[in-house]
Parts: structure tokens; sequence; C-alpha cells
């Protein structure tokens, strides 16, 4: 049976770009169409949580422009000639030159012209990221292979002790990367480890440097980066820890900090400390906050998803273990590899309380708000979708709570907020029954 994609939760494997434009003083130099960064910034910048690129920003990024000239004639001299340039006007600590779908049908070869600046000492690397081969996800993994493969030593010279790369975030894409990459650093040195993250301010090419030294790689996802972890265990023989959700609120993030400490063999004081203080905190909140909330009909009581894997299971846990809501149709919509669908359907299956849910994988968003839209008027107490600016639609058939938290998100300004850890749980709590109290009103005496 044909199928079509009707909307989607991704961008092309150009947007991949992002990855590049989140390292401080990496500078994407792209070799594609002229519209291919005005179709990435749909889904990965101004249409996601209002961002663009800090230091580069896209308006300004060197391109190409392919034309049907160049299919004609080939586009490798005009790519020589703006690496040429790039590197004389633009001050990076990285260059990487990024092939979409005309230079991968031209057949240019990128290898050779970045191969010639390497040569003179500029740090030129190359990725063919083509739209035909994937999505943005499998971008932002091409982006990261590049840096591993062509900028990194073949082999690492010392191993430094508690030192700890963190994978499973994509910049952009993911809105909250910022905050999140924040939120993990923090944590990661309250319980004595030395976290190492390239995203974000004041990391930049001094941690992409650390990245063999680590004592081990941590992947915070139910399947983003586990192929970096992968690359970087055969290349270093790094080991890694893959924490399959990211952990948000109480529940799951004790859950992981007992994971992470016996894999680290972290001081277990110092560990229960933390969630000691963490969880205080977290309660004294939640008490604090919900005296608005008493109208039992308008609270929601069943959720739905249609957002990308590391938020949909990150969120469900959160939703089902915290706070007692009950999953209707889960969607996860970005694109997840067959080889890691079974065990995120397996996480689906072992909530608290025995909670089970099915979970559908799809990149036809079209056919997830399809689905839910049917359910109008099947249950007498409110519910959440918990998705992106494609929910509206459903959202607004069964009246239900509208969450915007995987792309594309056209109605938000998302700037250090994560949901990552206690901390994350509150900022959570408060976007979702923020809309709830707005459902009750003023009430004046
Ligand atoms: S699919 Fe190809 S042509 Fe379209 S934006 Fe992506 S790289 Fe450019």
């Amino acid at each position: 049976m044909g199928q079509f994609t009707e909307k989607q939760g991704v961008g092309c494997a150009l947007a991949g770009f992002y990855t590049a434009l989140a390292i401080e003083k990496v500078l994407p130099i792209i070799h594609g169409g002229p519209g291919c960064v005005a179709n990435a910034q749909q889904i990965m910048g101004n249409q996601n949580g209002s961002q663009q690129g800090v230091g580069f920003s896209e308006g300004m990024l060197p391109s190409t422009n392919l034309t049907d000239t160049d299919i004609v004639f080939g586009g490798g001299k005009k790519l020589d000639e703006l690496i040429d340039n790039t590197v004389q006007y633009f001050d990076a600590d990285l260059y990487i030159a990024i092939g979409g779908c005309v230079a991968a049908i031209i057949g240019d070869d990128m290898e050779e012209i970045t191969g010639k600046y390497r040569k003179t000492g500029k740090p030129v690397l190359f990725t063919e990221a083509p739209g035909f081969k994937g999505n943005n996800i499998w971008g932002h993994t091409q982006i990261l292979k590049s840096i591993i493969e062509q900028y990194l030593p073949d082999k690492r010279e010392k191993v430094n002790k508690g030192q700890v790369n963190v994978w499973g975030i994509v910049p952009y894409y993911d809105p909250f990367w910022a905050g999140t990459c924040d939120a993990v650093e923090e944590l990661l040195k309250d319980i004595g480890l030395k976290p190492n993250i390239i995203y974000g301010k004041g990391r930049g090419i001094k941690n992409i440097d650390k990245i063999p030294e680590a004592e081990f790689n941590l992947v915070l996802s139910p399947w983003w980066d586990v192929e970096i972890a992968e690359l970087l265990t055969e290349r270093y023989g790094t080991p890694f820890l893959h924490y399959p959700s990211l952990p948000i609120g109480p529940t799951e993030t004790k859950r992981f900090l007992k994971v992470l400490e016996e894999y680290a063999n972290l001081d277990s004081e110092v560990v229960s400390d933390y969630i000691r203080k963490k969880e205080d905190r977290y309660y004294f909140y939640i008490e604090k906050g919900i005296a608005h909330l008493y109208d039992a009909r308008k609270l929601p009581k069943r959720f739905y998803t249609m957002a990308n894997s590391t938020y949909a299971l990150g969120i469900a846990k959160y939703f089902i273990n915290d706070l007692g809501l009950v999953p209707e149709k889960q969607f996860i919509t970005d694109g997840v590899p067959q080889k890691y669908q079974k065990q995120i359907a397996e996480e689906y299956k072992s909530f608290d309380g025995g909670i089970e849910s099915d979970v559908t994988f799809t990149l036809d968003v079209g056919s997830a708000m399809i689905e839910i839209g049917n359910d109008e008027g099947k249950y007498h107490n409110a519910t959440v979708i918990v998705g992106s600016s494609w929910n509206d639609v459903p959202a607004k058939k069964l009246g239900a709570y509208n969450l915007h938290v995987s792309a594309p998100i056209g109605d938000r300004v998302i700037l250090d907020r994560s949901y990552f850890g206690f901390d994350g749980g509150l900022h959570l709590f408060e976007d979702l029954y923020d809309k709830v109290a707005g459902m009750f009103g003023i009430e004046m005496a």
C-alpha cells in the first residue's frame, strides 16, 4: 500500500548543521541549494522555540547556493572558492562544509576539496548530509562523526578519571537543549563527576578536544547518539552508559542517579544527599503551587502524545509515575530506526503501578492528528496532548490542554528552560498546570 507523509516532526539531514551551530565558534559552510537553510529554519530555528544561531546566525552562513549551471558543470570550484574566502573572513575554531542533495547528486568530491585546507593547517571538515538520505537526527549524527573521525586523534593518550562526555541531546531540534546542557552539567558536578559537554556557552573546541579522554560516555535518550557512543568505544575503547530516557521529575531522576552511582562507583553518601535536598525542594514547590487546582473536572486525567522519542518517553514517565495521569494514544514521530523500536516499546510496558501503553512509531504526524481527533467526546474529564504546534487541530477538537515540547514549536520562546532532573519536573508541572489554571479564571471575593 502506498504511503505519504502529511506533516512532519523532523527536518531533512542538512538541518543537522544546527549541531555545528550549537558548538561555540564552529562554522557550517553550506554546499547546497539556495533554499536549504531557510527550510531547516522552519523546524529547527525560528519556528522551534524562536531560536537562532549565536555568534553565527543562519542568515549569514556561507553557502554555495547551487543552481542549474552548477548541476551541469559541477559545484566543486564554487565550494573551493567559498572555503577560501570563508577561512579569511570568518574567525572560527573549526569549519565544516556540509553538502545537501544538490551536491550529492552532482557528486562533488568534498573530501578532496576540504582536505586541501587541512594540509595548510586550517581545520576544515566535510559532512555529506543530503536530505534524501535521512532526517535531521541522521544529519546531526553525520556532523558528530565528521568531528570525531576527521578532527580528533585516532587514539587516546590518557584517561581523565571522572570525566564523562554527555550525549543524547540534539541541539536546536530539541529546543530545550541549552538549558538541558547546563542542568545536566550542574547535576554531574554536584555528585562528583567531571562533565564534558560540547554544546552551548563557554564550551566549544576545548571540550571537543577532551572527548577522547573521558572515563565513560553517557547517553540520555532512547536512541539519539547511541551510535556516537558506540563509535567512541570502537575508536578509543571508552565504555558508555545508555540511560534510555531523559530523566524528568523526582521518580526517574532518582532512578537515573542510582544507576549512575553504581555504574561510576560514586560516593553513595554524596548521591543520597543530593537526592534528599532536591526532593525536598521539589515537594516544597509542588505543595506551594497547587492551591488553585481544586476543580476535579478540569484537572487532566489522560494524555495523548505525538512527539519525538526523547520527550515522548521522558514526559510519559513523569506524567504516569509522578502525576498519576493515564496514557492514551501515544505516537513517536522522530523516525526511530527499527532496531531501537522494540526497546522503546518495552519501556512503555513498564510504567509504575503496572501501567502499560501501546506506542506507534510514525513519521506521519498528520495521521496521528486524525487518530487523536477521532476521540472527540470520548472522555468527560479534560485531557492533555503533548507534542508540537501540529497539536493545535486535535486539541481544539477534544478541548484538550495543549503542551508544545517537540519540533516544530511556533508559539513559544524557549531560552534556558529545561525539563531535565528534579527542577525540570517543576518546570514541566508549571507549563502543564499553567494551562489548567487558565481554565479556572480569576475569582474575586
Ligand atoms: S531535502 Fe535536500 S534540497 Fe531540500 S532542503 Fe534538504 S538538502 Fe536542501
